[in-house]
């Protein structure tokens, strides 16, 4: 597949969309007009890669509606060259938004199938995460922390504790909060141990899975 005029039209008006559902963020806008979506899917579903769907990608999992992404994007209030730890990498599209913010991206993802599959689109893309991580989220990266933003892009029954505790103060950890529906949830680190929570309407993720091991 290739990226052509045709897409790109497609793309601005998927921004335009998102814009009329209430992202103001000219920044994420124009990630959203930037890369290509359409790229990140399984061929069959081309032709609706730039409508706010969701799709499944590999191993059950599937790719978060384009509003969700920028929803996400908006919250975390991104500036160049933060450390950004991402849970979920899946089809690696909001791995790619945030590229585009010029962030340095930490991603995990616990399927092997979708790490690989990743991790290969992305060296054929050009795209550099700092790193693409085969591991649980859960436990966040505590060698790498702490992180200036942390995004969650599955849906957690409880934040989990290590997320918390590799967040710099002054920082931000937006994540979904349920099980069969989730709360969008903002974390603003205050100081070591204050955190102010704010939430922000309800989504559909799928589940972040725990590591049993
Ligand atoms: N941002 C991705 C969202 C994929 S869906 C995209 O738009 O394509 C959520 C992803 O989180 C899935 O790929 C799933 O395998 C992964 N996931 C679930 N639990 C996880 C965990 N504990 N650690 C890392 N990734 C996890």
């Amino acid at each position: 597949m290739k990226d052509t005029l045709k897409h790109r039209g497609m793309r601005n008006k998927l921004a335009d969309v998102l814009e009329e559902k209430g992202i103001t963020d000219s920044k994420v806008l124009g990630a959203i007009r930037t890369v290509p979506r359409h790229l990140f899917i399984d061929s069959s579903f081309e032709g609706h890669a730039y409508q706010n769907k969701a799709f499944p990608i590999a191993a059950d999992q599937t790719i978060s509606h384009p509003y969700t992404v920028a929803f996400q994007t908006s919250l975390l209030q991104l500036a160049p060259n933060q450390k950004v730890l991402e849970i979920g990498t899946g089809s690696g599209y909001q791995t790619a938004v945030l590229l585009h913010l010029k962030v340095k991206v930490y991603s995990i993802e616990r399927q092997l199938e979708l790490f690989k599959k990743t991790s290969l689109f992305f060296k054929k893309m050009g795209y550099r995460p700092k790193k693409l991580i085969f591991g649980d989220g859960y436990k966040g990266l505590p060698e790498e922390a702490p992180f200036d933003r942390i995004v969650v892009t599955a849906g957690a029954p409880e934040v989990p504790k290590a997320l918390m505790a590799q967040l710099k103060v002054g920082g931000r950890l937006v994540i979904p909060i349920g099980t069969d529906e989730q709360i969008m949830t903002l974390f603003v680190r205050k100081s070591a141990k204050q955190f102010e929570k704010k939430t922000l309407g309800s989504f559909r993720f799928v589940p972040l899975l725990e590591n049993k091991n």
